[in-house]
């Protein structure tokens, strides 16, 4: 049997050709996971970045509930 060309009918049976078939869902995927990928790690990077100013906003201090005091920004034990 020859290899299936992208302008013959689909072996998945769906009556399709083959590149509005299964190859081009093979291709939608690959770059809907590249795009989720990229989208993950962006969202990932602002969350992060949101996260750090949201820390460093209040005059850099941290509360520390096993203390029971401030400590600065780098975890150093903030005097008082
Ligand atoms: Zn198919
Ligand atoms: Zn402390």
């Amino acid at each position: 049997m020859a290899r299936t060309g992208r302008n013959e009918t689909c072996p998945c049976g769906s009556g399709k050709k083959f590149k509005h078939c299964c190859a081009s869902k093979k291709n939608t995927w690959s770059s809907r996971i590249i795009l989720l990928i990229i989208a993950g790690t962006v969202l990932l990077a602002v969350l992060a970045a949101v996260s750090y100013s949201r820390q460093g906003a209040g005059s850099g201090r941290v509360w520390s509930v096993e203390h029971g005091h401030y400590h600065d920004a780098s975890g150093r034990e903030a005097p008082r």
